[in-house]
């Protein structure tokens, strides 16, 4: 199985538009600091697959030599898209696939009944196969715009995707407000896993003035909490999905001497990965 990292940024991606902060400048100063929104490449024995779809869909694609298009004039190697849960920078890309002749969307049930809006302004456009993804179950954090009114409690709102060929299993767990036990089974015998990397710390979100909820009351477990408990796996141990805020945005920062000590690593644009 051949992975290849799309983008490593938490919604909004870095820089962010509306965005001044020391992160979003850094990257804006220098090029090399610009982070898409997180997203994954699979090439798997039954085909091509991105997992989550980012307003930074076409590019992404683009940029990855496989999935680019052809030998016939509208053929596109990308069969699907696997859906880690129902945010708008994990799904917003699905507009943009509107082109396609046809698209499987894979998800848990919860997150393909919020995304029922979507579904219905592409179905004159492409035919879409919706079917269950291979998941671990995080939490029921719902997005903000799936908040009101309350549907029944669930825990298919955040999942983690499981990908394997049979031979190699990875485990992608980009929001991750929680570490259940199921995860840690699944974390034990997997290959690699690609985790939630948000936030360097629990304050960082009130500390920076974006919010003021925790990291973990955002969703999102700080590196933190989780670093410690990564470095332990047998498996190779990634982080992505940085928000403008995290301090490892800049490369000279003491963070990463950390995370280098604990063997865990940083997820970087264009990064293959041959599991
Ligand atoms: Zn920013």
């Amino acid at each position: 199985m051949r992975l290849q990292v799309l983008g490593t940024a938490a919604g909004g991606g870095v820089p962010q538009w509306n965005c001044a902060c020391p992160g979003c400048s850094g990257a804006r100063d220098h090029p090399g600091r610009r982070r898409r929104h997180a997203s994954l490449a699979v090439q798997a024995a039954d085909g091509c697959y991105v997992v989550n779809a980012t307003p930074d869909i076409a590019d992404q694609i683009e940029a990855c030599a496989w999935l680019r298009p052809g030998p016939g004039p509208r053929q596109s190697p990308l069969k699907g898209v696997i859906l880690t849960d129902a945010e708008l920078d994990h799904t917003i890309g699905l507009l943009r696939l509107r082109e396609a002749d046809r698209l499987e969307v894979r998800s848990t049930p919860v997150v393909r009944q919020a995304l029922r809006p979507f579904a219905d302004i592409l179905r004159p456009y492409l035919q879409i196969t919706w079917a269950d993804a291979d998941t671990i179950p995080i939490s029921g954090k719902r997005p903000r715009y799936a908040e009101l009114p309350a549907p029944p409690d669930s825990t298919g709102w955040v999942s983690a995707s499981r990908l394997t060929d049979g031979a190699a299993t990875l485990i992608y767990a980009p929001a991750m407000g929680v570490w259940p036990d199921e995860l840690d089974e699944a974390f034990a015998t997997a290959d690699c896993v690609i985790v939630d990397g948000t936030f360097w710390d629990d304050d960082e979100p009130r500390r920076t003035g974006i919010s003021a909820k925790t990291a973990t009351q955002m969703g999102h477990l700080p590196i933190t909490a989780t670093m410690e408990r990564l470095s332990r796996l047998p498996g190779r141990r990634l982080y992505t999905h940085f928000n403008n805020t995290n301090p490892l945005l800049d490369p000279s920062a003491d963070q990463h001497k950390t995370l280098a000590e604990l063997g865990v690593e940083l997820a970087a644009e264009g990064m293959v990965i041959d599991l």
